[in-house]
């Protein structure tokens, strides 16, 4: 495991001596099913409201620092007033944000790990103590009861629906008792909400729940990880937080103006989201036959997938076919698996006619070429 230096080690925070510097480590490959972003090219409506948008903003100003346009946009849209929006660059600044203000020494969070692996890290940038109320380890779903229980004494419960890497989501009963338990605040995470089945969204519970917060993002189903742009809806006093602890320019201009064309364009991406649900259901049925693969069931644009020597076969895969997927097999609960992000249907077939041939066939033992 990587390092600081001893100089370094001694100079930074104690509670940081032990953080691995960045890996830049990427390997450019001709398909890339990593990172859960939306592989369809940006629909050529939005493209052009995109392009137009970018050209039509002045550098030479500060940004405004609530993005107020895009505010105004994201709550029509949500059903919420402005003053219960706030945008941040991507949903990880408003993750770590949340971690920095209702964090901190002697307080806790609550996760259901297996999940997204940040909350951990900005919890511990944080000081704050994780309280992890496991998964199942077959099924990967969480036990409502041991949850709620741990909301009880919590801080800071995050959940994630739909959950990344397990693909479930969580029961909207359920997200309510947690909301009524926890005396802290309740982060749901919907990073993947737009793939899930309708009616599955925490959202309505805001009406009755002044301890919600729900997080989004343009990262995924918007196909616009590259514009970092993510956004909370909460009561008006969270947001209030939210927006005086933040960098108050970490949204630029030319991001501020490319989501609000994103987001005025949002039935364009409705095809698009509809075609990476059909492709998930028919990748989830045709890995799930390949023998000795397992798949759980998924509502995000990804596949967790189990099978023997993972970690080799996601190696070769990236190797011999210059595909990557993400090794999870060193993760606590992940033993042997891999997540697979769900992209177009010609790299969909890529992948499945790789893993036929190293996996169904036994050509695990062989060397690699
Ligand atoms: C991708 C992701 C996010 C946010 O990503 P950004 O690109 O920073 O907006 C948040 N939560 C989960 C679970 C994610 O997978």
């Amino acid at each position: 495991m990587a390092q600081l230096s001893e100089r370094m080690r001694a100079l930074v925070q104690p509670h940081l001596a032990d953080i691995e510097p960045y890996d830049p480590n990427f390997t450019p490959t001709r398909i890339n099913l990593s990172a859960n972003e939306n592989t369809y090219p940006l629909p050529a409506p939005v493209h052009d409201a995109v392009v137009s948008a970018l050209a039509a903003t002045p550098l030479n100003r500060y940004p405004d620092p609530m993005s107020d346009e895009l505010r105004g946009e994201l709550a029509a849209w949500h059903g919420v007033a402005p003053e219960q929006v706030c945008v941040g660059n991507g949903g990880d600044e408003l993750l770590y944000n949340f971690l920095l203000a209702f964090g901190g020494a002697g307080r806790t969070l609550v996760t259901c790990p297996p999940d997204f692996s940040e909350y951990a890290f900005f919890a511990s940038l944080a000081q704050t103590d994780v309280v992890r109320v496991w998964r199942d380890a077959d099924t990967m779903r969480v036990d409502a009861a041991s949850l709620v229980e741990a909301a009880q004494q919590a801080h800071m419960v995050i959940l994630t629906s739909p959950n990344n890497p397990t693909g479930d989501v969580l029961e909207r009963d359920l997200i309510a008792r947690v909301c009524a338990a926890c005396p802290g605040l309740v982060m749901v995470d919907e990073a993947y909400g737009e793939f899930a089945d309708a009616g599955t969204t925490a959202e309505p519970l805001l009406a009755c729940h002044d301890n919600l917060v729900v997080l989004h993002t343009l990262s995924k189903a918007f196909g616009s990880a590259g514009i970092r742009c993510g956004y909370v809806l909460a009561a008006p006093d969270i947001i209030e937080v939210f927006a005086a602890i933040r960098q108050i320019y970490s949204v630029n201009v030319l991001t501020q103006a490319a989501a609000v064309a994103a987001v005025r364009s949002r039935a364009v991406f409705e095809p698009v989201v509809e075609t990476i649900r059909a492709e998930r259901e028919r990748m989830a049925a045709a890995l799930g036959s390949i023998p000795g693969v397992r798949v759980w069931p998924s509502q995000g644009n990804f596949l967790l997938v189990r099978m023997a020597e993972a970690s080799r076969v996601r190696a070769r895969l990236r190797d011999e076919y210059s595909i990557l997927v993400r090794d999870f097999s060193y993760a606590p609960g992940l033993a042997d698996c891999l997540r697979i992000t769900v992209g177009t249907p010609e790299e969909n077939n890529a992948v499945l006619h790789a893993l036929e041939q190293l996996v169904a066939y036994g050509s695990l033992g062989k060397e690699t070429r």
